[in-house]
């Protein structure tokens, strides 16, 4: 059986990303911040359903030896790591000239240090294997920049970079890299942005709507599958036509 790493999979789009690689075959590894992110609620259970193994693993994954005792722990637990998506991520809006130095640094931390720690680590294991796929959320604001969101785009945008720059280092280990941009998706995460500001965007997508977090997760589900073995390097956008 194989085996999935999510992070920050308790909810959101890293929720339904683990449930989607369940359906897949894929043996779970769940994790979040906290204990307190599982308390009510089913992401367990409904993984479980559907006949694989999963496991919670509770790891800050913006610190490097927490990252690195979690993939540890994975590794002994499931004898494999097959997949691992960066999915962990957080927002702290704010325009450039009132950003604190405190909510820049966190943002890269969470968004970028993370996909360091969690890519040396885990992808040490899959070099071992000579296979494995590494899965990175980016975001459009990543490709584009957004106003309001300079600390959460240069992470987004770093993301690119490091997506590349590891198809190149380990592809020849059969490993591959490929990154996803969503636009705008409906989770807590937007679910914070004024009825205005909805609007707005609305205006922007050709679509005009919001994309679900499955739609992510389907895209996340062919690049970790077998049809995707010749895809790396690549960020693919999911954002209903938001800029073409
Ligand atoms: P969310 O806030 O619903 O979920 C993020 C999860 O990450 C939460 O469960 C949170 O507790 C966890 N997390 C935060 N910090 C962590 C840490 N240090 N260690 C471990 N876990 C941590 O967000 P979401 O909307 O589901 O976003 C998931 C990913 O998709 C993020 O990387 C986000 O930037 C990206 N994304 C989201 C959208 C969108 O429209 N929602 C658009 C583009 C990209």
């Amino acid at each position: 059986m194989a085996t999935a790493i999510v992070t920050g999979s308790s909810r959101g789009i890293g929720a339904a990303i683990a449930l989607r690689l369940a359906k897949d075959g894929f043996d779970i590894a769940l994790n979040d911040i906290s204990e307190k992110m599982f308390e009510n609620n089913d992401i367990i259970e409904n993984i479980t359903a559907q006949g694989v193994m999963c496991e919670k693993f509770i790891a800050d994954v913006s610190d490097h030896a927490q990252c690195e005792q979690f993939v540890k722990d994975v590794k002994a637990k499931f004898g494999t790591i097959d997949v691992l998506v960066n999915n962990a991520g957080i927002t702290r809006d704010g325009l450039l000239a009132r950003m604190s130095e405190e909510s820049f640094d966190t943002v890269i931390a969470v968004n970028q240090k993370s996909v360091f720690n969690m890519t040396k680590f885990a992808g040490s294991v899959m070099m071992k294997q000579k296979s494995g796929r590494i899965i990175n959320l980016s975001s459009v604001a990543g490709l584009y920049g957004n106003a309001g969101q300079f600390n959460y785009s240069a992470s987004k945008a770093a993301i690119i970079g490091m997506t590349k720059t590891v198809a190149k280092e380990l592809g020849s280990r059969g490993i591959t890299c490929n990154a996803v941009a969503p636009g705008f998706i409906k989770t807590p995460m937007t679910d914070k942005l004024t009825d205005a500001q909805k609007e707005n965007i609305l205006r922007l997508i050709a679509m005009r709507r919001y994309g679900s977090v499955e739609e992510i997760a389907g895209v996340v589900s062919f690049l970790a599958s077998k049809d995707a073995s010749y895809v790396t390097g690549q960020v693919i956008e999911i954002s209903g036509g938001l800029s073409m």
